[in-house]
């Protein structure tokens, strides 16, 4: 089969490889679609301490059965599979943070992913209900976006938002945009607000029901009139420098804090106690899914609640992997879709 098999930073090639093989319980999926993700595009270009290359990456997955060597699950079925497995037995699964686990058995990490003909499904994806049938009405597309979808739900539960809210999300990425929806369709949130950079992004943005966009640049204009309002939750989609600090200068009284998007390098949060203290701020991180969010995220794809394929501007080949990792890095399209 063919595969992009993962180097090492900046070496990535489209090669021949063995099928792979699978044992009992297991899959072989032949894979249709994969979300290209910015956590794809680090790996890509700075490495990670947790992938060992050589390695296959890509973790939004969908695809047909080819093989299968477990009942539950016929030769045939469309279905996406999750992108991380927890334990469910270290202390942080214990605690409710299986998003946190610290035997996570991911796609892409530290098992081969989706950019390649063929992918093997492990046993516990399936024996854990992590290969999640999807109807023939789902696009290969929206199928692979479960994801992202689910680690949105993740960080926005987080920050509790209520019909009566007023929402800013900082970035205008496809995953800020998943959040726009969610915020509008499935928690109802009064008002939502998107800060970007980007002109066509904002647009899209708009389209999939922001009440209003800014450009960053305009921000400034318009921070004492929030403020004045009152922002109840503040979504981080995209943590860099002008990003944090942006953040820093809307807290409010009350005001919910979701840092969702990772940062390059450590960036302090300049923020003193008494503020934290006296506008009765909450800060809080987000990162991964639980298997119940990701559940639920599959629900709202197949019943078509968060509209992606307005958000999926681009397809690629799996030949053209460099040229897609590098398309998404570059902030060009929105999402962008491998179709091996
Ligand atoms: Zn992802
Ligand atoms: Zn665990």
């Amino acid at each position: 089969m063919i595969g992009a098999i993962y180097r090492g930073p900046m070496k990535i090639s489209v090669e021949n490889v063995e099928i792979p093989s699978i044992q009992e319980g297991e899959l072989l999926l032949r894979v249709k679609a994969v979300g290209v993700c910015p956590t794809d595009v680090k790996v890509y270009r700075r490495g990670s301490s947790s992938v060992q290359a050589p390695r296959i990456l890509g973790h939004e997955v969908v695809g047909e059965v080819a093989e299968s060597r477990t009942p539950s699950v016929s030769v045939g079925e469309r279905v996406n599979v999750a992108a991380d497995s927890p334990c469910l037995e270290c202390s942080n699964c214990r605690r409710g943070l299986e998003n946190i686990c610290t035997s996570m058995q991911s796609l892409g990490v530290n098992i081969d992913g989706g950019y390649a003909q063929f992918m093997r499904v492990p046993r516990e994806f399936v024996d854990k209900g992590l290969v999640l049938p999807l109807p023939d009405g789902v696009s290969w597309e929206s199928g692979a976006l479960v994801e992202p979808v689910a680690v949105s739900l993740h960080a926005l539960s987080l920050g509790r938002p209520r019909e009566r809210d007023l929402t800013v999300v900082i970035g205008d990425g496809p995953n800020a945009l998943i959040h726009t929806q969610l915020l509008k369709n499935i928690f109802h949130v009064r008002r939502v607000i998107v800060v970007g950079l980007m002109e066509h992004r904002l647009k899209q943005a708009s389209i999939l029901g922001a009440d209003e966009t800014l450009k960053v640049q305009d921000l400034g204009k318009e921070i004492g009139k929030l403020k004045e309002e009152g922002i109840d939750l503040l979504d981080l989609t995209i943590a860099n420098e002008p990003s944090v600090r942006e953040a820093m200068d809307l807290l409010t009284a009350g005001t919910k804090l979701v840092i969702f998007g990772g940062s390059q390098t450590d960036l302090p949060l300049r923020i003193d106690t008494n503020s934290v203290h006296y506008k009765q701020l909450t800060i809080t991180g987000s990162t991964g899914t639980t298997v119940d969010e990701y559940r639920k995220a599959h629900q709202l794809v197949v019943a078509g609640q968060i509209n992606l394929d307005k958000i999926i501007s681009h397809t690629f080949s799996l030949y053209e992997i460099r040229k897609a990792l590098e398309f998404t890095e570059s902030q060009q399209g929105l999402k962008s879709v491998v179709i091996p």
